[in-house]
């Protein structure tokens, strides 16, 4: 099927998401163990959006709302996939007003979960995230 070398993902996002990552099979076997879903973790990292994941062991997380998956990465791989446990940071992320899951308002204009227009500031119940340190 695939090789640990030959599979990338992620080439299609701007700015920090531009890295292609390799997949590793055990985070394909957790992905499939651990998410209910029809869709392959190579779309799922395509998707989601990146965080930061202070109490993982890794380089990189990104967050698949839908599954409230967090795919974790170490130096350029996607080492395994974990159930979201609320331990992140996630600057520059907003939640969608609708479904409250995380977007990337850089990346994203509209919800990619359910469509919603996520770019209106004035929008009455968008939530927005403190910027900037204290
Ligand atoms: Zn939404």
């Amino acid at each position: 099927m695939f090789t640990a070398t030959s599979q990338t993902a992620g080439g299609e996002k701007r700015g920090q998401n531009t890295v292609p990552v390799t997949i590793s099979e055990h985070a394909r076997e957790q992905w499939a163990a651990r998410m209910q879903t029809d869709i392959s973790l190579k779309t799922a990292w395509e998707q989601s959006v990146a965080v930061e994941a202070p109490e993982a062991d890794s380089t990189a997380a990104r967050l698949y709302p839908p599954c409230n998956a967090l795919l974790v990465v170490k130096h350029a791989t996607v080492t395994t996939v974990l159930h979201n446990d609320g331990r992140l940071n996630t600057p520059g992320l907003i939640e969608c007003p609708a479904c409250d899951d995380l977007v990337d308002p850089v990346d994203d204009d509209t919800c990619p979960w359910c469509g919603e227009d996520c770019t209106e500031p004035t929008r009455p119940g968008c939530v927005t995230l403190t910027r900037g340190g204290i």
